[in-house]
């Protein structure tokens, strides 16, 4: 599926647009010019009929310099302090800069665990479709300040995509200090050449993004690859482009060579299935053997106890996990109807076979074909 670049402006409806940490702050804290320059370039898409969602870093970076220190603390702690003293001016800053306009913006603090918890998921997307609704800008960050692994986003890139899946964005925009994706780091190698088009990203495009970290940010380019790989598999292309860029915005929405395509690879998954393939964390792997891998991914089956060969990890019932082939290929996600010691208790029994083994049977299927998804074909 090819998406003609230069239509892109009239088929974008919604968009969510990321601006990373060395886009919006300098050396005396955050670079008010480039915020007055995408508030203005952001209001000017708004009033041309856009939606826009704004997902902004430079928590952290503004916060180190707000509060004088030399660098980013290492305790986890200090780190979440000092985040939260520059979400306070961030937040502040980009509410001035829209108040020109009259336009008023709003704050959404998220963690990675809202983004799992279905209830919490529709209640983020009622929100957004609220403020939406309202002509209000929803700017959000990551909290960074209840921040550990296993509730984290990781990085913003991450965060953007996640949000773009959740609102069935057109475009996934991610502003960064340079131009786009290059062969080479263009800060140390003045021959790097800029890769305008991607189809498909392969592990050459991953090693070229490997070479490019980021520099006050998380995420780096690899980040930005991974974030990538998941929109552009549930249909919804991204940009990479410089945020520092004079009328960035506009030279996109205006056809002319921006930054970095990505081509989306399907058409457009429906939101439910960008949630279970994208925004869960799986608890535990299901194994499945040959058989139930085809009826799963060929026949469009539900998976049965018959063909599970082995269970790893320790979940509930309603848990997201991962199904793969025995060889470890991984096929999918979805949400299981039985907890794992049940599931390795039933594993390779008919389904008749379930109440005899456990004294009931509520479900026949351990995963439900409607609360199941395919990475690996959308992803391949
Ligand atoms: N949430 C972090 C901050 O505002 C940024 C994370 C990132 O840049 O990826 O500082």
């Amino acid at each position: 599926m090819m998406i003609d670049k230069q239509a892109i402006r009239e088929n974008v409806r919604r968009m969510v647009v990321k601006v990373g940490s060395n886009v919006l702050t300098c050396e005396q804290g955050l670079n008010l010019p480039v915020i007055d320059a995408l508030s203005r370039q952001i209001e000017q898409l708004i009033v041309g009929g856009q939606e826009v969602i704004l997902v902004s870093s430079g928590a952290l970076a503004a916060g180190v310099r707000k509060l004088a220190i030399e660098k980013r603390p290492e305790a986890i702690p200090a780190r979440q302090a000092v985040s939260a003293v520059g979400q306070a001016g961030l937040i502040l800053t980009w509410e001035k800069a829209f108040t020109r306009y009259e336009k008023k913006v709003a704050q959404m603090l998220l963690t990675a665990e809202d983004m799992t918890n279905r209830q919490r998921y529709l209640n983020a997307r009622n929100t957004l479709n609220t403020l939406l609704a309202w002509g209000v800008l929803p700017i959000i960050n990551e909290n960074d300040t209840v921040m550990v692994d296993e509730i984290r986003f990781g990085d913003n890139d991450n965060l953007a995509a996640v949000i773009a899946l959740l609102m069935d964005a057109d475009i996934l925009i991610n502003l960064t200090d340079i131009d786009g994706l290059y062969d080479r780091d263009p800060r140390t190698h003045e021959d790097a050449g800029l890769i305008p088009e991607i189809k498909t990203i392969t592990p050459e495009i991953e090693r070229y993004a490997g070479g490019i970290p980021g520099a006050l940010g998380t995420g780096g380019m690899l980040s930005k690859i991974k974030a990538a790989r998941k929109v552009t598999a549930a249909g919804i292309p991204m940009i990479i482009a410089n945020g520092k860029t004079d009328q960035v915005l506009e030279a996109i929405f205006s056809g002319s060579p921006t930054g970095t395509f990505f081509q989306p690879k399907t058409e457009r998954l429906p939101s439910r299935k960008c949630w279970l393939a994208f925004s869960l964390k799986p608890k535990g792997i299901i194994q499945i053997d040959d058989g139930a891998a085809r009826a799963i991914t060929a026949g469009g089956k539900s998976l049965l106890p018959s063909g599970i060969a082995a269970v790893s990890g320790q979940f509930s019932a309603g848990d997201p996990v991962q199904f793969a082939r025995q060889d470890g290929q991984v096929l999918g996600n979805g949400l299981v109807n039985y907890n794992s010691s049940d599931i390795n208790k039933i594993k390779g029994l008919r389904s008749s076979e379930i109440a005899d083994c456990l004294g009931e049977k509520p479900y026949d299927e351990v995963i439900h074909r409607d609360n199941l998804v395919l990475t690996a074909v959308t992803l391949s």
